[in-house]
């Protein structure tokens, strides 16, 4: 099918970009990297009048470290963080673990971070990773600036806290310290397929024990989440050792870890290809083997850096 038809504009600043979305004779949409909006405009699902192209808008395209955080705007590309020394420290491995798991290079190279962020798929990568840091997602309209953390951002499948005439300029994640290990797992039907459970992880490991631990699950209930009550029952825990491939005791800390993110945590629903049952086995095993990819990364001697592609 071909989209209907529909207004085009190309600003070149942020502010005529917001005068476009503020024109409210109109439904305007933004297009940034439009691997997900051009598919949708032409399967005529909620399409727009108003196409506001910000690909033109400059001083959307930029990374920068500030105050501890790392910025990151609007038109900067999933495949940027392919690199892990595209970002310092811990951060940017945690990032090029992620990525890997994005659809593939052609989609990576048009397609934004922060156009994930807005579109909000239960299964995006971006999302688990802005949650389990707690990350800001910065938004703009016509009268003002305002910053929503991403634990109250997203509200449901395609829906978060974003007014229609809200530009997200940026995401800011906090940088990670040297003391913290990164996980990034996720499974999956086939090698294109969205992920049927995405777990981004950090361990925080003091002295052998575990100081601080974050969980972000995709694709486990309707929006991204942190997995609060695994993460509770971490700390305090003893980070290691375990042996290689994960093959862990029932009652290791990560094993017990990824049951309680399963049962206690998760809400998932019954898809196609896997019910209730199955999807919580899955989350379980995920998170399991997140968390040993985390403790992996931090322990002396450990391989760290990323691990390539997961599927
Ligand atoms: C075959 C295929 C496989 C894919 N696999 C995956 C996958 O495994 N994991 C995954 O996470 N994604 C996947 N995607 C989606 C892809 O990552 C998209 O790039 C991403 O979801 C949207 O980013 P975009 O920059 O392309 O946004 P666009 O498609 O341009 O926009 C998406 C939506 O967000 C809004 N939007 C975008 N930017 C802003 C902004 N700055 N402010 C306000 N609103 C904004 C748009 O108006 C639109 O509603 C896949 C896509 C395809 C086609």
């Amino acid at each position: 099918m071909k989209a209907a038809a529909f207004d085009y504009t190309a600003p070149r600043t942020v502010p005529e970009a917001l005068d476009a979305l503020g024109d409210t004779r109109r439904t305007a949409q933004v297009l940034a990297g439009g691997q997900s909006l051009i598919l949708e405009m032409h399967l005529r699902r909620g399409g727009p009048d108003l196409v506001v192209d910000i690909n033109r808008v400059a001083e959307l395209d930029h990374m920068r470290v500030n105050g501890g955080a790392l910025q990151v705007g609007a038109l900067v590309r999933h495949r940027v963080f392919e690199s892990p020394q595209a970002v310092p420290g811990a951060l940017g491995r945690l990032l090029s673990l992620a990525v890997v798991n994005i659809a593939h290079p052609p989609i990576r190279a048009r397609g934004t971070m922060v156009g994930s962020l807005a579109w909000a798929h239960p299964a995006s990568e971006w999302c688990a990773v802005a949650v389990a840091l707690d990350a800001d997602i910065v938004l703009q309209a016509s009268g003002g600036t305002r910053v929503v953390a991403a634990r109250d951002f997203f509200h449901g499948p395609h829906l978060t806290a974003r007014h229609p005439r809200e530009l997200i300029t940026s995401v800011r994640f906090p940088l990670l310290g040297d003391d913290t290990g990164v996980g990034f797992v996720e499974h999956r039907r086939t090698h294109f397929s969205f992920a049927q459970v995405a777990v981004a992880a950090t361990l925080t490991v003091r002295d052998g024990v575990i100081g601080d631990a974050r969980i972000g699950l995709a694709n486990c209930a309707g929006s991204p989440l942190r997995a609060r009550a695994a993460e509770e029952a971490l700390i305090g825990a003893e980070a290691g050792p375990f042996t290689a491939g994960c093959r862990l005791p029932g009652d290791h800390p990560f094993t017990r870890a990824g049951r309680i993110a399963a049962e206690r945590d998760a809400a998932p629903l019954a898809e196609p290809y896997a019910d209730v049952e199955y999807r919580r086995q899955a989350i379980a095993v995920v998170v399991r083997r997140t968390l040993c990819q985390a403790a992996d990364g931090w322990s002396p001697g450990g391989p760290g850096g990323p691990q390539g592609d997961h599927r």
